[in-house]
C-alpha cells in the first residue's frame, strides 16, 4: 500500500540513514550483493586470503576477514559514509580503473541496512581498531561511529548481522536458506575464478564449502576450475591462449594488446542452460552483448540449436580500452572499440575451436562439412509446407529461440558410414533392402487402396528412410518428408507432460546404474530434489561430486541417460527450489525429451515409421519440435511439377 502523500507537505533533506537505505536498494539486493561488495574490498586491498563466514543463509551473519592493508584509525568511520573511497581521487581516474570498487558506496548501504562492525589493522599500526555504525533517531537519523581497540592481525574483519532487519519489505523477498546461499556460493565462485593467486575460504553454518589455494601453475588453475565448475567441464575443454598486438587507432602511446586466454567446452560438451558461463574482462566478470554475440556465432557451426557452450574465460584490454562505469552493480561495461573486441573474440574461438581434433568436431555436427545447401535454392521453404489437420499452436514454444530450418547444423552422433568410398553391401545389408523393398510395395498397395477408399491419413503412408534422418511418406496429393528424431522428440515431450499430469509417470531401472562425476552444486540439487521422482528420476548421490543413476522414465529408455541427467540437474540448479522447479516443469520435460528420443541413423522399418507419422498426427503441436524447428515438410504433385517445369 503506498502511504497517501500529503499535497500540502514541504521539501526536506532526508536523512542520511535514509538517503543511504535507498542507495542499497541499487547495490544491496541479497545476501548475496553484501558478499559480493566484501570481497571485492578484499581483493581490491591487496588480500592474499580471505575468509568468508556465512550463518543463516547470509541473514544471520556474513563474516569476511582478510589480511590486506587494513584501514587507518582515523579512517575507520569516514569508510562507513557514502562517497567515501580511497580508489579514485578525480574523474580522469574513471578513465582507467584498476580497482573492483570506486563509487564508495557499498559500506555505507550495507551499514544502513543491516548491523555492521568493521575490525581493521593497518599495514604500519601496532593495534586494531573497531567502528560500530550507530544510527541516532533524533534529530536527524545521522550516522555516528563507535570506536574501540579491537586485537586483530594486519587486514580487515567486516561482519553484517540481521542484513534487512529494518527494512521488512527486502526482507519479505528473500528466499530459502539454501537458495541465499547457492546465490552467495555463485558470486564467490565468480571472483575465485578472476584471482588464482588468493587463497579463499567459504563456511555455511560452520561447515566447510570451499578450500581454494592459490595457483600459479597452469595444473593448479585447472585444479581450481575443475573444483568450482565441476571436474566434467575441465575435461571436456579445450584450453584457448590468444594474443593480438595491434596499433590503437588514434592512440599516441602507440602499441596495444588483446589478450584471451582460459577454457572453453567442446561443442558434445553443451548445456542446456546458459548457466557455465564465465566471462571477465581485466579480472573483473561482466555480461555483455558484444561478447555473448562473438562467442555465439563462434559456435554457430558446431552446435546444436538451444544448446549453451560452457566457457571461462578472460580477455585482458588497456584499461582505457573499456568503461566500467556503466551500472551500479558493474556488470555491464562498454568496449571502446566494441568491432575489434567482438572480431578479435570470435576469430580466436572459432580457431580454438576448429584446432579440436576431426572427431569431437564430426560428434558435434556433421553437416559443417560444407555440402551443398538445396534448400536455399529450390524447393522446401517451410512456407510451402501444408500442414493438414495439425495445429502449428506455439505456446509453449515461447521464450525458445525459434531456429530457421536452413541454419541447422545436424545431428550429433550422424557421421556417414563407409566414409566416402561406396560401402559394399553386406549379406544382411541387402536382405534389408530386399525387404524394403516388398515393404514399400506394400505400402504402395495400401495407399493405392486407402485411396480407393478415400482415406488417406494426413500424412500418408512411408516409403523410405533417408540416410538414418528423414522419413519420405507420401499422401494423397504429394510427398512428405519427416524429421525423424524432431517428430519423435515432440510426441514424447507430449506424452511426459501427459502422464506426469496424471501422475504416472513410470519409471524403469537401469540394468547398469550409471556413475557420473559432477560438481558438488550439482550433487547437492540432485540430493535435496525429491522432486526429481516424479519425473520418473531416481538419482542417489554416493559422494561429495559424484551420483548414481537408478531409474529413468521408461519413456526414454533409448536415450541418451548421461547427457539427460546432466541437463536435468543444470535445469534445477537454475531453478533453485522446488516450487521453481514444478513451476517451469514443462522445460524440464523438454529437456529430457530431447535426449529420450530416437537419435539420426537409426534403422526404423517401413511399419516403426508408419507409427510415427500416425502418433505425429495424434499429437498436439507436433508440427514443431520442442525446440521450434519444423518436424515435417510437404511438397504438392502440382509443386513438384512446376520444379521439374513439367507441362510448361
Ligand atoms: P569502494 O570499494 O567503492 O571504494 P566501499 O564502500 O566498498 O567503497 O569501501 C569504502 C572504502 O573503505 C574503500 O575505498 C577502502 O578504502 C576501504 N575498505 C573497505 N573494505 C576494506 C578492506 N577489506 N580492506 C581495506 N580497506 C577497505
Ligand atoms: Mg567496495
Amino acid at each position: 500500500m503506498l502511504a497517501t502523500i500529503d499535497p500540502m507537505s514541504r521539501i526536506k533533506r532526508l536523512s542520511q540513514r535514509l538517503a543511504n537505505q535507498i542507495a542499497a536498494g541499487e547495490v544491496v539486493e541479497r545476501p548475496a550483493s553484501v558478499v559480493k561488495e566484501l570481497l571485492e574490498n578484499s581483493l581490491d586491498a591487496g588480500a592474499r586470503r580471505v575468509h568468508i563466514d556465512i550463518e543463516g543463509g547470509g541473514s544471520r551473519l556474513i563474516r569476511v576477514r582478510d589480511d590486506g592493508r587494513g584501514i587507518h584509525k582515523e579512517d575507520l568511520a569516514l569508510a562507513l559514509s557514502r562517497h567515501a573511497t580511497s580508489k579514485i581521487g578525480a574523474l580522469q581516474d574513471l578513465e582507467a580503473i584498476a580497482s573492483l570498487g570506486f563509487r564508495g558506496e557499498a559500506l555505507a548501504s550495507i551499514a544502513s541496512v543491516s548491523r555492521l562492525s568493521m575490525t581493521s589493522r593497518a599495514e604500519d599500526a601496532d593495534k586494531g581498531w573497531t567502528v560500530q555504525a550507530q544510527f541516532q533517531e533524533e534529530p536527524q537519523d545521522e550516522m555516528t561511529a563507535q570506536l574501540s581497540p579491537a586485537a586483530h592481525g594486519q587486514g580487515t574483519t567486516v561482519e553484517v548481522r540481521d542484513l534487512f532487519f529494518n527494512t521488512p519489505a527486502r526482507r519479505k523477498f528473500l528466499r530459502t536458506e539454501n537458495t541465499e546461499f547457492k546465490r552467495i556460493d555463485d558470486v564467490v565462485k565468480r571472483l575465485a575464478l578472476s584471482r588464482f593467486d588468493v587463497h579463499i575460504t567459504l563456511q555455511h553454518n560452520g561447515r566447510a564449502i570451499h578450500n581454494l589455494l592459490p595457483a600459479s601453475s597452469d595444473a593448479e588453475r585447472r585444479r581450481r576450475v575443475g573444483l568450482v565448475c565441476g571436474p566434467a567441464f575441465i575435461d571436456n575443454s579445450v584450453a584457448v591462449a590468444r594474443e593480438m598486438v595491434r596499433e590503437m587507432a588514434g592512440d599516441v602511446e602507440g602499441r596495444d594488446g588483446l589478450r584471451l586466454w582460459g577454457w572453453v567446452s567442446l561443442p558434445t560438451f553443451s548445456r542446456s542452460q546458459a548457466d557455465l558461463q564465465y566471462f571477465y574482462v581485466n579480472g573483473r566478470i561482466i555480461r555483455d552483448k558484444v561478447v555473448a554475440h562473438a562467442v555465439k556465432q563462434a559456435y554457430s557451426d558446431v552446435l546444436y540449436h538451444g544448446r549453451h557452450p560452457a566457457y571461462v574465460l578472460y580477455l585482458d584490454l588497456p584499461h582505457k580500452g573499456v568503461d566500467v562505469n556503466v551500472h551500479p552493480t558493474k556488470h555491464e561495461v562498454r568496449f571502446r572499440d566494441s568491432r575489434m573486441v567482438h572480431d578479435f573474440l570470435y576469430g580466436s574461438l572459432h580457431r580454438a575451436l576448429q584446432e579440436v581434433t576431426p572427431g569431437d568436431v564430426l560428434a558435434g555436427g556433421a553437416d559443417a562439412s560444407g555440402a551443398p545447401d538445396i534448400r536455399g535454392g529450390v524447393g522446401f521453404q517451410q512456407e510451402t509446407a501444408l500442414q493438414p489437420n495439425l495445429s502449428l499452436r506455439g505456446g509453449l514454444l515461447s521464450g525458445q529461440p525459434q531456429a530457421s530450418h536452413a541454419g541447422y547444423t545436424g545431428y550429433s552422433g550422424y557421421a556417414p558410414a563407409g566414409g566416402n568410398g561406396a560401402p559394399a553391401l553386406s549379406q544382411q545389408a541387402a536382405q534389408q533392402m530386399a525387404q524394403q523393398v516388398q515393404d514399400q510395395t506394400a505400402a504402395y498397395a495400401r495407399l493405392m487402396a486407402a485411396e480407393a477408399g478415400g482415406e488417406v491419413p494426413p500424412l500418408g503412408y512411408a516409403i523410405a528412410q533417408l540416410h538414418g534422418i528423414y522419413i519420405l511418406a507420401q499422401n494423397k496429393e504429394g510427398l512428405v518428408i519427416v524429421d525423424m528424431h524432431a517428430a519423435h522428440e515432440r510426441i514424447t515431450y507430449e506424452r511426459m507432460k501427459a502422464a506426469c499430469q496424471r501422475a504416472e509417470l513410470k519409471m524403469q531401472p537401469l540394468l547398469v546404474p550409471l556413475s557420473l562425476a559432477v560438481s558438488q552444486a550439482e550433487a547437492d540439487a540432485a540430493e535435496e530434489q525429491a522432486v526429481l521422482r516424479e519425473f520418473g528420476l531416481e538419482i542417489e548421490r554416493v559422494s561429495a561430486e559424484s551420483v548414481i543413476v537408478r531409474q529413468i522414465p521408461s519413456l526414454l529408455r533409448d536415450g541418451d541417460v548421461e547427457q539427460l541427467v546432466r541437463d536435468v540437474l543444470s535445469d534445477i540448479m537454475e531453478y533453485g527450489s522446488s516450487e521453481r522447479v514444478k513451476a517451469h516443469q514443462d522445460e524440464l520435460l523438454s529437456t529430457m525429451a530431447c535426449h529420450g528420443s530416437v537419435r539420426a541413423n537409426r534403422q526404423l522399418s517401413i511399419p516403426e515409421m508408419n507409427a510415427l507419422l500416425r502418433d505425429m498426427e495424434a499429437t498436439e503441436n507436433s508440427g514443431q519440435c520442442n525446440h521450434g524447428r519444423p518436424t515435417w515438410v510437404y511438397q504438392s504433385m502440382v509443386q513438384l511439377d512446376r520444379l521439374f517445369m513439367r507441362g510448361q
